[in-house]
């Protein structure tokens, strides 16, 4: 089964966003599980969800991924930063298992000039203390491409995490194929290798997602900017590559390109297409 399909507006809950997914070919979506910008949740609807579990189970919906929001900071060396990351994605958590067995992302943080060993030490104290042995949700840190001061930009740093995390069976790896080129992981000339690597520090059974972006910028640029599949320096003929990879293959992949959802829609038909 090929699992695609692209970030999706919350605001109008899970069924629409359902929806919306089947009606531009997708079979799975991302959402933000909050606004990035004061942080308003919208309330869960137990019917929404109901419907959604159903229709998602009808149409063969592979796992969904939520994302935690992008402003927040896990490695702040402010308290007040830390504790606000802490309070979200503890209610995240919470809420995630409404939709049970789901996908969880968030960005390891930026340590902010205290150093990396550091960042990873404050990030760790978080998922210690909002993960528990109970929820189904597997939480997955990103790799990033290493602009300003933020962790995970590399394996060594998402696996020193994890080691410190205790429950960290719930923890897994979302791969931005944007930031780990802009990261200086070479995707375009050896993604086997990329992938040799992971297994090497992290472990390939950790890799739960695939976030599929071209990039505005070179290789090793550290900048994250994303473009549309095939416009950018990464190119069609690699991303190719990845969705036919044997050895992520049937992972969801996620589209975070620059769209609106007709473009979504077209990118989705082209990866199709493009699928042995
Ligand atoms: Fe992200
Ligand atoms: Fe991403
Ligand atoms: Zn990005």
């Amino acid at each position: 089964m090929f699992y695609i399909g692209c970030h999706l507006s919350a605001s109008k809950g899970f069924t629409h966003m359902a929806k919306e997914a089947v009606s531009i070919g997708a079979n799975t979506f991302q959402f933000f599980t909050r606004n990035p910008r004061g942080f308003a949740a919208k309330e869960i609807d137990a019917e929404d969800v109901k419907t959604f579990l159903q229709y998602a189970q009808e149409n063969n919906f592979g796992k969904i991924l939520a994302h935690a929001p992008y402003t927040l900071n896990p490695s702040s060396a402010d308290e007040k930063v830390r504790e606000l990351a802490l309070r979200i994605m503890h209610d995240d958590m919470q809420r995630m298992e409404c939709v049970p067995g789901n996908l969880y992302n968030f960005h390891p943080g930026s340590h902010v000039g205290q150093g990396a060993d550091k960042g990873i030490e404050l990030t760790a104290n978080l998922l210690n203390t909002i993960l528990t042995p109970q929820q189904t949700t597997t939480v997955l840190l990103e790799t990033m491409s290493g602009k300003g001061s933020e962790i995970g930009r590399n394996f060594e740093e998402l696996k020193e995490i994890m080691d410190r995390t205790e429950l960290s069976e719930k923890v897994g790896v979302c791969l931005d194929t944007c930031h780990v080129y802009d990261a200086g992981y070479d995707i375009v000339n050896d993604f086997d290798g990329v992938l040799d690597e992971f297994d090497r520090i992290i472990g390939l059974e950790k890799l739960c997602a695939i976030h599929m972006n071209d990039s505005k910028n070179p290789y090793e640029s550290h900048k994250d900017r994303h473009e549309k599949i095939g416009e950018g320096y990464i190119g069609l003929e690699t991303m190719r590559k990845i969705i036919n990879n044997p050895r992520v293959k049937n992972l969801p992949f996620l589209l975070e390109t620059p769209n609106e959802l007709d473009g979504y829609a077209s990118e989705i038909k082209l990866l199709k297409d493009s699928r042995e």
